[in-house]
């Protein structure tokens, strides 16, 4: 089972390396119920000491789908597809979706995904409490004067 590299980490971040994505399909896990063995899903949440999101890295070989449905109880998700095209299915709402789409799906929603191309499909699930971001972008960033060590 391929792991995650690790770079650096400190006090205030974790920073790891996944490696090639093309590879992704390397990765494997557990699930923690069922006992079956995902391939080409990785999971950086506990790598990354990450305490508001999960996120995960996902590969779908082509033409095939997540085999089964899905929802949440507390959180939402929003995919993010990096390579491939398809479909996605939401309750009974199915659509195309192709590298550049970003779905975000309410806890509840029921969802799946299946890769039509020839290609893998990457893609990026970011999972977080729905409601929780009460600020964000530039009213939640301050700039601080920090000297450059790359210079
Ligand atoms: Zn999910």
């Amino acid at each position: 089972m391929k792991a995650l590299e690790k770079i650096s980490e400190n006090k205030f971040y974790s920073a790891v390396n996944m490696g090639d994505l093309k590879a992704l399909s390397d990765y494997s896990l557990v699930h923690p119920i069922t006992g079956r063995v995902i391939e080409g899903k990785v999971f950086l949440k506990d790598a990354t000491a990450a305490t508001g999101t999960e996120i995960s890295f996902n590969a779908l070989p082509p033409h095939a789908e997540q085999p089964y449905f899905h929802l949440h109880r507390k959180n939402e998700e929003t995919y993010i597809i990096l390579s491939g095209s398809g479909f996605f299915q939401v309750d009974e709402d199915c659509f195309a979706i192709k590298s550049g789409s970003v779905i975000r799906v309410a806890p509840q929603g029921k969802r799946g995904i299946r890769n039509e191309a020839d290609e893998a499909m990457i893609y990026l699930v970011i999972q977080s409490r729905e409601h929780s971001l009460e600020e964000h972008t530039t009213a939640d960033g301050e700039r601080v004067p920090v000297e450059p060590k790359w210079r």
